[in-house]
């Protein structure tokens, strides 16, 4: 039997699972508990770090302690509005770090500032482990992986995502958009029927739509959307947000200052959102929740289907948004693919089913291991898997939001507006090359602001990075030119270069390398914590 060179990894909001292609087979392998998902937690109890099931269920007694959704921090600024939306919704404390969203817990007698890429390394190291160990290998040994991502992340994410598999020892061959990796299952499974795919993918935290064409051994993105702050937690908290209501009517108590009540009114809420996707009415009950007084309540469908209808209606916006930018109908749609945890509740179903006028919605493929199946596939794809149906797989991405640079239109604009570069949809890697003049007589330097998204007015997008050219050659405006190349790479990273015409003076920024972000000596120092070096033994000292 080869031995498998590489493995698949969803990193998931709520739940992380791996994979592995054994004998022509997709593989998920069970973590040391039997279970082929591990919760995305990670718990600093008693001394211990610790990840998955263990710390989630103490997530009551160790509020501060226990870190969850970290996915939903990750790449992102601590002033950024959702940013600040989880401070209140998540139990924990976040802190900025060098302006970036980061978590500070106490630990072993100290407090401690954890950044997401290392609590993200953290359940990265752990789900490598349990798949080194089945492939015979050594914990710290240095696996080459490929990770999936929501379709909606943006560069800092992809790149923290990057950051947190290099602490975790992974080598990332390549990052792969969920929905386009639950489309590569499918198609596998279906021995690549040819169809139109639209994959609804509303797991714990990210909601991602994206319409697929496949076809042999081919899965080509058309066209993505979504919301990278939409999902399962989102519909917990509506819940949640009833729960203190209901105490509070009858006990006249406010909860929500007590980060115990929450933590386990939380988990209560969420263990009855899944059973209403199987009950028609679920019990909601906790003994001495808050200051002595018990909670007792129940949920029917038909409540929680009128609490969360808005929130369910709101999905239906991508879905028209990814088949208008597909240039698409409903009709044109051969087949829906449920992915993520969320797709289980049956109002989010029949919602959708009725929107494509009753066409029945394919759960033929397990929703929580779908994407790690793809990431699997492709990484025994890039790992050159001697199966033939692997080594034929083809994949065309695109990127989910235009890139482009901040212009302006004469001396006296302050206000700058956006030009597109690269528009939204177009299939990656690329390159795309334009000529800027020089504004000014005599101008001998240009600066380069690079933003995402789709508003004419800058301001309005998001500010990816800056870079200057200095040294231009002296001459009246618009004489001399300018060329910018922007070109994203096969994990969609980009890289801006500008360079003068006919001249050899360049300069470029690649997004990756975004301020902020951790530095190779920063990263090595956060590998020791993982895997600490092995102390060498002096034999000439016996
Ligand atoms: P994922 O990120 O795909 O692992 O999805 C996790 C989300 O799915 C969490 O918010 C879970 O609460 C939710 N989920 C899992 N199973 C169910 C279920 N049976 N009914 C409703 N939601 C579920």
């Amino acid at each position: 039997m080869e031995k498998p060179k590489a493995i698949g990894i969803d990193l998931g909001t709520t739940f992380s699972c791996v994979g592995v292609i054994q004998n022509g087979k997709c593989e998920i392998i069970t973590n040391n508990q039997g279970e082929y998902t591990t919760p995305s937690v990670v718990g600093f109890i008693d001394g211990q770090r610790t990840v998955g099931e263990w710390p989630k269920k103490r997530t009551h007694k160790y509020p501060l302690n226990v870190i969850s959704c970290i996915k939903r921090l990750i790449g992102r600024k601590f002033d950024d509005p959702n940013v600040q939306k989880d401070i209140t919704n998540l139990p924990f404390k976040i802190v900025s770090k060098d302006g970036n969203a980061a978590v500070e817990i106490q630990f072993k007698g100290e407090t401690r500032i954890y950044t997401p890429e290392e609590i993200s390394a953290f359940i990265l190291a752990d789900i490598k482990n349990t798949a080194v160990k089945y492939l015979g290998g050594q914990s710290n040994d240095m696996i080459d992986a490929v990770i999936t991502i929501p379709a909606y992340f943006n560069d800092a994410q992809k790149q923290a995502t990057i950051d947190a598999a290099k602490i975790a020892k992974i080598n990332v061959l390549r990052l792969i958009n969920e929905p386009t990796a639950a489309a590569l299952a499918y198609g596998f499974k279906q021995k690549w029927k040819n169809g139109t795919l639209l994959v609804y993918d509303l797991g714990g935290g990210t909601f991602d739509v994206s319409i697929i064409k496949v076809s042999d051994g081919c899965c080509e993105v058309l066209a993505v959307d979504g919301d990278d702050h939409l999902g399962g937690e989102d519909f917990d908290n509506i819940f949640f947000k009833y729960c203190i209501e209901e105490f509070q009517r009858k006990h006249k108590k406010d909860i929500s200052n007590n980060a115990r009540a929450i933590c386990r009114l939380k988990a209560v809420c969420e263990d009855a959102k899944r059973r209403l996707s199987n009950d028609k009415f679920a019990p909601i009950e906790v003994e001495n929740l808050f200051d002595g007084e018990d909670l007792n309540c129940k949920i029917t469908v038909a409540r929680f289907n009128e609490l969360c209808k808005e929130l369910i209606q709101k999905t239906l916006g991508p879905v028209k948004n990814v088949l208008e930018a597909a240039k698409l109908t409903k009709n044109d749609i051969n087949n829906i693919l449920l992915v993520g945890g969320s797709t289980r509740i049956p109002f989010i179903r029949t919602t959708l089913s009725e929107f494509f006028d009753g066409k029945n919605l394919n759960a033929d493929i397990n929703p929580d291991e779908a994407v790690a199946n793809g990431a699997t596939l492709l990484a025994a794809n890039l790992s050159k898997s001697f199966d033939t149906s692997i080594q034929n797989i083809r994949l065309l991405d695109v990127i989910p939001r235009s890139i482009g640079l901040r212009v302006f239109r004469g001396q006296s604009d302050r206000v700058g507006y956006f030009q597109v570069s690269i528009p939204r949809n177009t299939k990656f890697p690329c390159v795309n090359k334009a000529e800027y003049p020089t504004l000014r007589d005599n101008q001998t330097a240009m600066k380069f602001e690079i933003y995402e998204g789709e508003y004419r007015l800058v301001k309005n997008n998001k500010l990816l990075g800056i870079f200057r050219l200095n040294n231009i050659t002296r001459a009246p405006a618009c004489v001399t030119k300018i060329d910018v190349t922007f070109e994203i790479d096969e994990n969609g990273i980009l890289t801006v270069t500008a360079s003068e015409v006919g001249n050899e003076n360049t300069n470029s920024i690649t997004i990756q390398q975004n301020k902020g972000r951790l530095t190779e000596n920063e990263i090595i120092k956060m590998v020791d914590e993982i895997y600490p070096p092995i102390m060498e033994i002096d034999l000439d000292d016996d």
